[in-house]
């Protein structure tokens, strides 16, 4: 990488982080569920005042595990936002069920709950909302919706740590949420996640399931006696190791610091691109806050993406596509439509986002983006 690269995503781990690990090697106890994992999940669960919170190895197995404990199974629908990491889509077709592609708004990339409502059939069984790139989707309508069908909403918030709805937080918006601690996250651990609910039984499932079916080696080592543990589910080893809880114990401090300074870069490039013609600025409503997991602009249809990207790339400057339309994912063979989530998807470019960005950075990427549009659209090619 060039002297002067700037990165599209950047972690923000530092010496407390260190320090922390350090601390998991001298307890003798860096696999799972052990000190450091329980005293991450008291965190967590105190920070969202749900009923119970599950570290996991990634978001994907949080999902995995939450449709598990909700009894999807081989034959039952799940609708899923189109416009995201397709992670949700993926979790349905873990447990045999069928992805069914919602729609997005085309102001916020959120699921649109006209679409979802549109989806609904004999056969959906429950709903996994998507908070795009870090901005909460409508829960208020999602909730209503969901509870008047008798299915379930599952939040996925694995970019929006930090971000508010209604002044609640990401993270508790639905009766189940998921999150992601992986590197290019709000927060990390490198890889990790968490399963979050309301609903006490279900984390006792997904803890279960999480750990091989059997309960916490830890704490069966601390027993006197020799109780032998029997195995009641063929579950899966997705526990987080308390090396990584330890250093989210520590980033979890870090949320509004990290925050404010994703915020700021976040104005910093709204100021400086308002009379740029050529691109639409992410849109956050007034009822909600952006974690800014990534920032993406949208841009005009005449401009030639590729182009951009190249020229950007060429000047060091990180980017990329934003993220995907899951229904045209070929591993999903779907026929359905979502074109609302197909143009954003075609549209959008990724600039750089993160807690390290400076000023003069900022402005580099604006400077470097503008001269790019302007020599590179379609029409000025032609
Ligand atoms: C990143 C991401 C995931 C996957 O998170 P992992 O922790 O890498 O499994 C899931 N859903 C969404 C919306 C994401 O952006």
């Amino acid at each position: 990488m060039r002297v002067d690269a700037i990165p599209l995503v950047r972690p923000s781990l530092g010496e407390r982080e260190l320090a922390a690990v350090a601390q998991v090697f001298a307890s003798g106890w860096p696999a799972g569920q052990g000190p450091s994992g329980k005293a991450l999940e008291a965190d967590l669960t105190r920070r969202y005042g749900v009923a119970d919170a599950v570290a996991v190895s990634n978001c994907g197995a949080a999902l995995h595990l939450a449709l598990l404990a909700l009894g999807v199974t081989e034959g039952d629908e799940v609708i899923v936002a189109d416009y995201t990491f397709p992670a949700p889509a993926h979790a349905a077709r873990y447990v045999g069920a069928t992805p069914v592609f919602a729609d997005v708004r085309p102001d916020t990339g959120t699921v649109d709950p006209q679409a979802v409502a549109a989806l609904i059939g004999p056969r959906t069984v429950g709903v996994i909302a998507v908070d795009t790139l870090g901005l909460p989707a409508d829960y208020d309508e999602l909730n209503d919706l969901t509870r008047r069908h008798g299915l379930f909403l599952v939040e996925d918030a694995a970019c929006a740590i930090g971000a508010t709805y209604r002044g609640r937080p990401a993270g508790a918006l639905a009766p189940v949420a998921c999150l992601s601690f992986h590197g290019r996250k709000g927060i990390t651990s490198g890889e990790g996640g968490a399963l979050l609910t309301t609903d006490p039984a279900l984390a006792v499932d997904a803890r279960l399931r999480s750990s091989f079916g059997i309960g916490s080696i830890f704490d069966q080592a601390q027993v006197v006696g020799l109780p032998i543990p029997e195995f009641t589910e063929i579950g899966y080893n997705y526990k987080l190791s308390d090396i990584a809880a330890a250093i989210l114990q520590v980033q979890l401090t870090r949320i509004e610091e990290l925050l404010e300074r994703r915020r700021a870069v976040a104005a910093h490039y709204a100021h400086l691109l308002a009379d740029e013609d050529l691109v639409t600025l992410p849109h956050v409503p007034d009822d909600r806050s952006h974690a800014w997991q990534s920032y993406l602009v949208t841009l005009h249809p005449d401009v030639d993406r590729a182009t951009v990207a190249t020229a950007l790339r060429t000047h060091g400057i990180g980017c990329g596509h934003g993220t995907w339309a899951s229904h045209r994912q070929p591993v999903y063979a779907s026929s359905q439509h979502c074109p609302v989530s197909a143009d954003l998807a075609r549209r959008n470019l990724a600039i750089p986002m993160h807690a390290e960005l400076t000023p003069d950075q900022v402005e580099r990427v604006v400077a470097t983006l503008r001269t790019a549009l302007h020599t590179r659209t379609r029409a000025g090619a032609a």
